[in-house]
């Protein structure tokens, strides 16, 4: 069936390049046919990137798969909405940059997990190169770094400055290129000359080798010097950043480091709320708390279920209202481990056999490294996988309250964003975990 093509394709894609922007589209399996596959995008910037940049790679997979190229079509689920919410080329005298006008200040819903980097972001939007500079800010995928970026950037752009927003491999990439074409004096004029310079996911510099970090190292230093403002995003901190040169390291620590960490319930549950509102879905509200307890906290990856119910619910449903028994079925893919079946017991006993410490030992306090690492472990765990309350948590293992759960899960957040053996180990805990509660 052209729908089981389709989603192969679908999948493949999302493991390549392009794969945060391939994995918010879905199929239309009633407007496809052999010749014409159909996919929905959530907004006209998804959908144009995705369709400039990657139908060739579409039709190949359909290709690889059936023998036969069909035209790839990408609409967008509300086109008339997105039409004024979309990325926007901005030419102005620092080059072309392409910003999504959709991130801004505005929509960026502000819970205890964001605050800090949502004040500091905007702090350094009102007054560039002033205060903060550069402002670097961390944390794992889908936490809203991108869109804090985009923020700063399109504010400045209405204060008439000149921005560049790049991801550090389209960074790397025009360094290549220029320096192939023996150009690089128009490179240097391009990046120095710029009055806000926004780089994402700086850590793919670090397999860049010298020439590109020695070329970023004195950019860095020139904006610097004429209060330029710069700003960082970054999937670890600065000094778990391997593969970079210490003076760059150092330049990334003179200013502010600021970490998002993942959403707590009720922040997920407004983000869902907003989105819901947005993309013009409406759920109850025993389904948006399905979704945000049973989803982890990349909210990408929430918009992305939003969309499936959305655009499935137009394409599949009869029904007029959404419902959870419906919500179950598109999203039970993206949810693996059902909540519910889990319980702190089941925690406690997987993390005791797998790290080989007593259940008794995990249950309180200590300052054995081991155990205080086996708690934490069990902490996140029962934070994420269990239908449990802080104050509940905090009582099974022994805290004083909810706040001392909270900087455990900071702790975990910071380990697991540094750490890759650990974040192995944290995956097949909960792997067992999983198989143990089923
Ligand atoms: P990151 O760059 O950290 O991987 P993004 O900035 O790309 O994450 O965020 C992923 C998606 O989630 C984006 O569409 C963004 O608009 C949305 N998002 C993340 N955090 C928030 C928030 N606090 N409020 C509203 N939308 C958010
Ligand atoms: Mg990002």
């Amino acid at each position: 069936m052209l729908v089981n093509v389709a989603n192969d394709v679908l999948a493949e894609l999302c493991r390549g390049e392009g794969k945060d922007y391939i994995s918010q589209i879905i199929f239309d399996d009633k407007h496809s046919n052999d010749d014409l596959a159909v996919f929905l995008a959530p907004n006209l910037f998804v959908a144009n990137f995705i369709k400039t940049r990657y139908s060739e790679l579409f039709e190949n997979a359909f290709e690889a798969k059936t023998g036969k190229k069909p035209s790839i079509q990408i609409e967008t689920i509300k086109a008339q909405k997105t039409s004024s919410n979309i990325a926007q080329i901005i030419q102005n005298k620092a080059g072309k940059t392409l910003l999504n006008l959709s991130y801004n200040f505005d929509n960026f819903i502000v819970g205890d997990s964001n605050q800090e980097a949502f004040v500091l972001t905007k702090m350094v939007a009102d007054e560039p190169g002033k205060k903060f500079n550069p402002i670097f800010i961390y944390g794992s995928t889908g936490l809203g770094k991108t869109h804090l970026l985009h923020s700063i950037g399109n504010e400045a752009i209405k204060k008439g400055l000149n921005v560049i927003y790049v991801t550090a491999e389209q960074f790397l990439n025009d360094f290549i290129v220029n320096v192939r074409n023996e150009s690089m004096p128009k490179f240097k004029e391009k990046y120095r000359k710029c009055d806000v310079l926004l780089i994402d996911d700086v850590q793919f510099l670090a397999s860049s080798g010298i020439k590109a970090q020695e070329e970023f190292f004195y950019t860095f230093n020139e904006l610097k010097e004429k209060h330029a403002q710069i700003a960082l995003t970054s999937d670890k901190a600065p000094k778990f950043l391997k593969g970079f040169e210490e003076r760059l390291v150092s330049r990334f620590e003179s200013g502010v480091l600021v970490t998002i960490n993942p959403p707590e319930l009720d922040t997920k549950i407004r983000i869902i709320k907003a989105k819901c509102k947005f993309d013009e879905v409406v759920l109850s509200d025993e389904i948006i708390d399905y979704i945000a307890t049973h989803m982890g906290d990349n909210i990408r990856e929430i918009e992305g279920a939003i969309l499936s119910i959305n655009a499935y619910s137009r394409v599949t449903s009869t029904e007029k209202n959404i419902t959870l028994d419906f919500v179950k079925i598109v999203l039970k893919d993206l949810i693996k481990t059902e909540k519910e079946n889990i319980k702190l017991e089941d925690i406690t006993n997987t993390v005791s056999k797998e790290l080989n410490i007593k259940v008794s030992e995990i249950k309180l306090p200590s300052k054995n490294k081991k155990i205080v690492e086996a708690r934490r472990i069990c902490i996140y765990l029962a934070k994420n996988y269990t239908q449990n309350s802080m104050p509940g948590i905090a009582s099974y293992f022994s805290l004083k309250d909810h706040s001392a759960v909270c900087h455990n899960l900071k702790k975990m957040n910071e380990l697991l964003n540094s750490d890759n053996n650990f974040k192995i180990k944290v995956e097949e805990i909960k792997n067992k975990l999983a198989k143990n509660s089923e």
